[in-house]
């Protein structure tokens, strides 16, 4: 496969034969990459991209270590797990060494949702309850059982996924622009106000005369927009979903394998004795190949032992193992979740800094290479900017600079490179990012200026918040179509 097609070749035979709803990014302008390396990604007439939103690409595209296990187990052996092999069981204990002593039994598959929908098995299993628990904005997988715990897929105006009547979303815990949020009342509040509602979903489960079987979330959301949970928020809820009968789940699958830094899982952050009863792993696990793996208790997969035989014909296979191990050794040789919260750090701190310079930034917020900053048109009300955040986007990519967006509005520019980025990369982000906010916030306010011009005309009075609202008005509906939805 030697030849290359031209570029807009391979757009209209994607076109052709591709179901349209897997979206590109930048579908206005889709980018052609040919290959990757560590942090940076060419396209086929050879720009150099630096990729600041590829989170399975973890310890970076393409990094040798990580191919040559590959191929040195694809001419060696590849079979299912229905035989012996070291790799599976060495991979097993190495992820379980990285977690608490309870968590000690693997499932291996081969992707999230997979690993999400064994997840839910699991808990039907072990509690003999179907009733779960999920966060509003949450996604975690395509499979029909993920859809329905997915309120960022099932809220879709288009979907003829409703939510199931055994699930039910409680408020994410998002301090900023959230159910409850800190402008209008404190931390402790707050914390006090999410946690109820997750007691709430449990007593009327209880009301129906029935038990709760899962409480399942991000420890840090990803698809919500980067959101990080009040402390002692997930202590208190796993505590309660407990005493209703359930067990809880932490979906690793974005945050997973040392990307916070200071820890190899996003549940462990804010208080480093939570347990989680599941743990599910995925993307970063095969740095582009697909793994996934579900870690649970051997109370667990005991009762789980009680239904059918478990087979997955590709889970746990010994190249997919060869190649998680390579992914673990690359973190560990190359220290990269010390760059995660050197380089994390930096960035953030920057970040901070520009924030008092640029309007726009409402919050910057995160931990290690898992960064966020909401945009907005007014810091007062905190209005998502989700059209300026877009422009932002696309002023980046000219200058060869990948992020995305995510949250319910589409105004979060969203930081999760592979972990290799460096300083370098994270000042010539900034650099780049302090520039483009200026030149949109000067666009911003010459429209505000424009609409308040054309507001006085129509009526004399016009007033500077009227011109405010109109630039917002001006500034239009964030659209996750738009950008083809990344994640
Ligand atoms: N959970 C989370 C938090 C995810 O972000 C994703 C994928 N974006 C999944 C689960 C599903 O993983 P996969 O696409 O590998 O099935």
């Amino acid at each position: 496969w030697d030849f290359l097609r031209q570029k807009h070749e391979t757009k209209s035979m994607r076109d052709k034969y591709i179901a349209s709803s897997c979206q590109l990014f930048f579908r206005r302008d889709p980018l052609k990459m040919v290959r990757g390396s560590m942090q940076y990604m060419y396209e086929q007439d050879g720009t150099e991209y630096l990729d600041c939103i590829n989170n399975v690409a973890h310890v970076g595209h393409c990094h040798p270590h990580v191919v040559q296990a590959g191929f040195k187990q694809m001419r060696t052996l590849q079979t299912n797990n229905r035989y012996l092999h070291d790799h599976i069981v060495t991979l097993a204990e190495r992820l379980c060494s990285t977690l608490p002593s309870q968590l000690c039994v693997c499932f291996f598959v081969n992707s999230g949702s997979e690993a999400n929908d064994l997840a839910q098995r699991l808990a039907l299993y072990y509690t003999k309850n179907r009733d779960g628990i999920c966060l509003d904005h949450a996604y975690h997988g395509h499979v029909m059982s993920c859809i329905g715990i997915s309120p960022y897929k099932f809220m879709h105006g288009g979907s003829e996924e409703k939510k199931p009547d055994h699930i039910h979303v409680v408020p994410t815990p998002d301090r900023y622009r959230g159910k409850y949020r800190d402008d209008q009342m404190s931390m402790s509040e707050l914390t006090d106000a999410y946690v109820g509602e997750v007691q709430s979903a449990c007593d009327s489960v209880a009301a129906a005369g029935r038990g709760v079987s899962f409480f399942i979330s991000e420890s840090m959301q990803s698809c919500g927009g980067q959101v990080i949970f009040p402390p002692g928020y997930l202590r208190r809820v796993y505590d309660i979903v407990r005493r209703s009968g359930g067990v809880c789940i932490a979906d690793e699958v974005q945050t997973g394998f040392g990307r916070v830094g200071s820890k190899w899982w996003a549940f462990q952050l804010d208080d480093d004795q939570l347990v989680p009863d599941i743990v599910t792993i995925g993307k970063p696990m095969g740095n582009g190949h697909p793994i996934s793996a579900v870690i649970t208790t051997p109370a667990i997969a005991e009762a789980f032992r009680r239904g059918p035989d478990y087979f997955n014909t590709y889970g746990g296979n010994p190249v997919s193992c060869a190649i998680a191990l390579a992914v673990l050794d690359v973190i560990e040789q190359d220290k990269l979740r010390e760059n995660a919260v050197r380089v994390g750090e930096h960035l953030k701190r920057r970040l901070q800094e520009m924030q008092p310079r640029h309007p726009m930034m409402g919050d910057v917020r995160g931990a290690g290479m898992f960064l966020g900053i909401d945009m907005v048109l007014c810091r007062r009300t905190r209005q998502p900017a989700g059209q300026a955040a877009e422009t932002v986007l696309w002023r980046l990519r000219s200058e060869h600079i990948i992020m995305s967006l995510d949250g319910p509005h589409e105004n979060i520019l969203k930081f999760k490179p592979p972990m290799c980025f460096s300083l370098a990369n994270a000042n010539q982000l900034c650099d780049t990012l302090d520039r483009i906010f200026t030149e949109v916030e000067a666009d911003l306010a010459a429209s505000a200026a424009a609409a308040a011009a054309a507001t006085a005309v129509a009526a004399t009075a016009a007033t500077a918040a009227a011109a405010v609202a109109a630039a917002a008005a001006a500034a239009g509906k964030p659209d996750r179509e738009k950008n083809g939805g990344c994640r």
